[in-house]
Formats: C-alpha cells, structure tokens, sequence
C-alpha cells in the first residue's frame, strides 16, 4: 500500500507543482491519477518512486516512512512513454535483465520471462532486438521487464500516449487484465478520460497540483465532486 500525507513539491523557481495531496492506494489496487498536461502528475509519479523528494509532507509505504528511501529499495518498478530498450538485446534479455542483475540463474529467469512474456502475447518474439518489433510489442517488451520481478508497486507514467488509438484500446484492456492478474498495487497515469475511466478501479483527479476527487470511475463521473471535474470528465448534468 501507499499513502500520501500532504505531499507538496515546490521546484526551485517557485513552481508549485503538487499541492498538499492526500491519497490512499490499498493492496493491490490500480489507482489512474488523471489531469491535464502540467497538473503535477508526473512529478507525484516521480516522488512515490524516490526519483525526486517531496518539499513537504510524508510518502508511506507499508506503512512505513518512505521518504529517505532510496527507489531502488521501494519495491517499485516504473514504466514511462519514452520507454528505453536496450537495443543490442534480445526481447527475451530484455525482459530477463532486471532478474540477471539481482543474480537469477539462467534457467529459472527463461521460465520466469516465458511467463510474463506469454502473459504480455510477445512470447513468439522472444528472439528477436527491439528494433524488429512494432510500436506496441516494444511497450509490452518495456511493461514485462518492468513487472517480470513482481514489484510491490507498479507504476506507469502515459505508457500508451505513443500509439495509435487502435492498440491503445488492445493494450489497455491487456495492462489492466495483467496487472489484475498479478495483484500488482498500480498507479498510472494519463491524461486520457476514457482511458482513466476504463481502466482504474479508483480514479483520482488533479488540477494545478491540488487532488479534486477521488473515486471509482462510476462516482467521479456520476457525482463528480466540482464544477470542474464534471466539466473535465463530461459527466451529464
Ligand atoms: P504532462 O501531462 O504534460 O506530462 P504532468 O501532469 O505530468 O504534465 P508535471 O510534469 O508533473 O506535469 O509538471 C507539473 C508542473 O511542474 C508544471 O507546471 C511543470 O512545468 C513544472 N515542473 C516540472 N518539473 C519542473 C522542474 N524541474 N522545475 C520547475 N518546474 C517544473
Ligand atoms: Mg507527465
């Protein structure tokens, strides 16, 4: 689980990015935190995975103050638009390269990557570099390495604003299924209603650093809790 506790970040030339937000993510939830460009997503994204520190206020997880806990001992995996592949590896050693670094022989890590890439339908391509591959096969490649040493905490920062609107839709469907299917606590990010309101089990909503709601998609839609969230979601008056 994460909580945050009044978290603010305000960078260096004054700019507020992330105002006082409050939330919950509970065992195995996938929140979508959703809002315009330059609302603060990112940099909450960025704060929750020790990428950079918070101004003010307390990151828990598990119960525990997370703050001065550097990311690579959060227990989280994240995965961005920009995804990089290494090039000069295969798929497969793509995916397999988190589980080789923390010293996984070789034949449980072919079992492991057979799994999460099979799971992901890039199981044929295992062979085959990055450059061979299609848009959305390379985000699945991206997503499977992310998740192939089962994170505590999933995080995604617009991993489909990319492709076109075709795959989009597919691989929507494909994260939130896998996602689900591990028990991954997730918190990913768009900017996209539809896909906030398809995908998430809770919704938070951002405008200008400040948390407007926070809900399932069928409260933040159906009582949206201001003027503005209504308008942003296009929920019927
Ligand atoms: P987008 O949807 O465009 O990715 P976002 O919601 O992820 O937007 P952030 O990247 O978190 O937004 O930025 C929030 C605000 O903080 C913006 O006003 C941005 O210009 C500002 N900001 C981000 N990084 C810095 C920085 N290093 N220094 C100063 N301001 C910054
Ligand atoms: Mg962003």
């Amino acid at each position: 689980t994460v909580a945050l506790k009044d978290v603010m970040k305000v960078f260096a030339d004054g700019t507020v990015a992330v105002d006082r937000v409050n939330l919950d993510v509970g065992q195995g939830e996938f929140m979508v935190l959703l809002g315009p460009s330059g609302c603060g997503k990112s940099t909450l994204l960025r704060m929750v995975a020790g990428l950079e520190d918070p101004t003010s206020g307390a990151i828990i997880m598990d119960g525990e103050l997370a703050n001065d806990l550097p990311p690579r001992e959060r227990g989280v995996a994240m995965v961005f638009q920009d995804f990089a592949l290494y090039p000069h590896m295969t798929v497969g050693e793509n995916i397999g390269f988190p589980l080789r670094l923390s010293g996984v022989e070789p034949q449980p890590r072919a079992e492991q990557v057979a799994e999460v890439a099979s799971a992901l339908g890039i199981g044929d391509v295992l062979a085959r570099k990055p450059g061979q591959l299609s848009g959305g096969q390379r985000q699945r490649v991206a997503m499977g390495r992310a998740i192939v040493r089962r994170p505590k905490l999933f995080l995604m920062d617009e991993p489909l604003s990319n492709l076109d609107s075709g795959l989009r839709a597919e691989l929507r469907a494909e994260i939130s299924g896998l996602v689900r299917e591990l028990g991954v606590t997730t918190i990913y990010v768009t900017h996209d209603q539809a896909e906030a309101l398809t995908m998430a089990d809770r919704v938070a909503i951002l405008r200008k650093g400040v948390l407007q709601d926070v809900g399932t998609p069928t409260q933040v839609y159906g009582r949206p809790a201001t003027l503005y969230v209504a308008a942003f979601l296009g929920s019927p008056r």
